[in-house]
């Protein structure tokens, strides 16, 4: 079956555009004059609509987000009311579930993000609530939930973590850290299979949705690679998956044999399952917002910290040296600059050490970065894979991080421009849930550097803004690079996957902040159609 499309702009990641595109199966096996002269089976004329690659998102967290799918939606949401509203919908649509367990709520629409268990009482008092917030290192419950647990005005916080009082010394409802979340989450039933691949069949369709046919899971740890092998046995994974597994500091070792045994479970599976596992996350810092992102100069607001360095050198250079020997890419979490000095540092000694390879090493977010580390990049072959959503200056950034940091260094996030003039390969991820999977919304703020919306007006080091072009080529055949698939996808060439999408309007052509109200048409997935414009 040979199928001609025609009458629209097709543009593929910085080739001339062209008119018409000829698809046999699964392939791309024409594009251009050729397309028109050979021979086909159906046309679908697309009536001056704009084509291009189907997104990749090379940094994200399905499973994380299909789990959040499938309980109360509260993302996004800005007042308590309004959560404690969409718990009671969803407790009462499901009286079924014993617990309801949901996220990822803004914790910053309440000063000190202290959250009162009463409020969710209003909404559930008979069974337990848990919500996860945004930071993924904080949850709000009911009082059914803390009762449950047996966390009273008694309980000590444990080690590590917290648990918010009122004046009484009452536990409020809000914990934090893994230790304290622990005390409730360890009593909630134990997620089913068959639940957590419903997780991931809704992740997917939310993906084929916005136009992404592969994305990353960049967080797989112990059980969660097992739900996308029983996922794609049962052909449910409607989205090319590719795993990082998490190596954690001071228990990768337990860890490599397993991870060598899953990814040869996953290599067993026909290519049709969709499915590849090749790649170990290391985890090097935390976060800008909570002050545990790892800097080369103190914090402005408590100089007695840097943020904190998770690997300790010697135990990072070794894992890098054992999975890369085995052949696994490695993708690190660096934020600040000293985070990336160290990842980068590491992965120079580990290039010295194994044999010259193909690698593709990643450093995921790379937001604060020395700028004696730029030209390293470039070097070394490490691929910088940014979020372009975070490129503005968000609230976040101006009240929580802009203080920490201070005018300078705060100006200095998300050095796109840099990092493109020193050679740097860059990729995008979503890092959904955190933020939004939508590449359209995104597609278009590293080129303004404003919100979606406009926000802020006078746009923020706007030196560092990139063409809208460049955006999209990050968002589609630099994936594709870095999941080492730049023959399969990312472009509309000859002998590629049709993989593509239709939108109504051309990027290239709208005011920048029209790209994110554009349209998707359609989306074809190994060239079947996957939604239709309604
Ligand atoms: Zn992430």
């Amino acid at each position: 079956m040979k199928t001609l499309f025609t009458n629209a702009t097709f543009w593929s990641s910085g080739s001339p555009v062209l008119s018409s595109m000829l698809i046999e199966n699964e392939k791309i096996i024409a594009v251009g004059q050729k397309a028109i002269e050979q021979k086909h089976d159906e046309v679908v004329d697309l009536d001056g609509a704009f084509v291009m690659p189907a997104f990749a998102d090379g940094h994200a967290h399905p499973l994380f987000a299909g789990r959040e799918m499938l309980g109360p939606q509260v993302n996004g949401l800005q007042s308590v009311g309004e959560i404690v509203a969409e718990v009671a919908r969803f407790a009462k649509a499901n009286p079924d579930e014993e617990w309801i367990i949901g996220g990822a709520y803004e914790a910053a629409i309440i000063e000190q993000g202290d959250f009162d268990a009463h409020w969710l009482d209003d909404a559930v008092s008979d069974r337990p609530v848990v919500l996860h917030a945004v930071d993924h290192h904080t949850i709000w419950v009911n009082s059914k939930a803390l009762e449950l647990s047996g966390i009273t005005a008694a309980t000590k916080n444990p080690e590590g973590g917290t648990i918010a009082r009122r004046e009484d010394g009452s536990p409020r409802g809000t914990l934090r850290e893994p230790t304290a979340i622990g005390l409730v989450t360890d009593k909630a039933p134990k997620r089913t299979i068959k639940n957590e691949v419903q997780a991931l069949v809704l992740a997917c369709d939310a993906l084929l949705e916005v136009g992404i046919t592969s994305a990353v899971d960049a967080w797989i740890e112990p059980g969660m690679a097992e739900v996308y092998i029983e996922a794609a046995k049962a052909g449910k994974l409607s989205v090319d998956m590719s795993l990082c597994f998490l190596a954690v500091a001071g228990q990768w070792e337990e860890n490599v044999d397993y991870h060598k045994e899953l990814r040869a479970q996953i290599e067993a599976l026909p290519k049709s399952a969709n499915l590849e596992a090749t790649t170990i996350k290391f985890l090097l810092d935390g976060a800008l917002s909570s002050g545990t992102a790892a800097l080369m100069d103190p914090y402005l607001d408590d100089p007695t910290t840097s943020g904190l360095l998770m690997w300790e050198e010697d135990d990072l250079l070794n894992a890098l040296c054992i999975f890369d020997d085995l052949d696994f890419q490695v993708h690190l979490h660096a934020i600040g600059d000293a985070a990336v000095r160290q990842g980068l540092d590491a992965i120079e000694a580990m290039q010295r050490v194994n044999p010259r390879r193909d690698r593709r090493p990643v450093i995921a977010h790379a937001q604060l970065i020395h700028p004696d580390d730029f030209p390293r990049f470039a070097r070394l072959g490490v691929i910088a894979n940014y979020q372009p959503l975070w490129t503005y200056l968000d609230p976040m950034n101006k009240e929580l991080i802009l203080p920490r940091l201070g005018q300078e260094r705060n100006n200095r996030q998300y050095p796109l421009r840099t990092m493109l003039d020193a050679g740097v390969m860059i990729c995008y991820g979503s890092d959904w849930p955190v933020t939004s999977h939508v590449p359209l919304q995104a597609l278009a703020v590293p080129v303004h550097r404003q919100s979606p919306d406009g926000y802020p007006k006078e746009g923020w080091s706007k030196q560092e803004a990139i063409t809208i072009e460049e955006s999209m080529t990050f968002y589609t055949a630099n994936v594709a690079f870095q999941l080492f698939k730049e023959k399969q996808n990312g472009k509309l060439e000859l002998g590629k996957k049709a993989d593509f999408i239709v939108l109504d309007y051309n990027p290239l052509e709208v005011d920048p902040h029209k790209v994110s109200s554009i349209k998707i048409l359609s989306v074809y997935k190994d060239g079947v159609p996957q939604k239709s414009a309604s």
